[in-house]
């Protein structure tokens, strides 16, 4: 028999699907019917049993704020839009998640992964560091040296935006 979670009433946070509601492209999280056809056309649910964008959106609408906000499941989102332009309601799942996510983040609620990511933007203009070993093989097989990134830019587009108090970056 599967395990059913018993949700206490102090865990769910009624005004959450308001919240989300408000939020440019959130409008239509409350007709969401639960079709089903945002999971089955997403091309990360095909490969994850965990991940199901219907789910999401009806954790959202049922107020469980802490529990989807925390969730892993959240940044697996490809942002392919392929929900959004099926859904047969006009959800705009794929902002929805978006929107959810950007949530998270300001409640410092960043998987690491990401947090590495963006610490390599900002320290080389690549989102990943890339190792002396690959620039010496690139080296070697007559490849060009790579363009150099332009971490300096990208930190000026970037520093007044909220997310970067929230992960505690400053540069001089
Ligand atoms: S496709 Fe639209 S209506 Fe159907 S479950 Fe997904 S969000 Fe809800
Ligand atoms: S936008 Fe995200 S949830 Fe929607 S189909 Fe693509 S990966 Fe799946």
């Amino acid at each position: 028999m599967s395990k059913i979670e018993e949700i206490k009433p102090l865990r769910i946070d009624p005004k959450f699907r308001y919240e989300i509601a408000r939020m440019p492209d959130g409008k239509n999280i409350l007709q969401c019917f639960q079709c089903g056809t945002c999971t089955s056309d997403c091309p990360v649910a095909r490969f994850n049993e965990k991940y199901r964008p219907r789910n999401i959106i009806r954790m959202a609408q049922l107020g469980l704020r802490e529990k989807v906000l925390s969730s892993d499941f959240l940044w697996l989102c490809a942002s392919c839009f392929t929900c959004t332009d099926r859904c047969p309601q006009g959800v705009e799942v794929a902002s929805v998640i978006r929107a959810l996510k950007n949530l998270a983040a300001i409640e410092g609620r960043i998987p690491q992964i990401f947090r590495a990511q963006l610490g390599n933007l900002l320290k080389t203009g690549y989102i990943c560091e890339i190792p002396e070993t690959r620039i010496r093989k690139r080296d070697s097989i007559g490849l060009p040296p790579l363009p150099k990134g332009n971490a300096e830019g990208i930190y000026r587009s970037l520093r007044d935006l909220r997310i970067m108090k929230v992960i505690g970056v400053a540069k001089a």
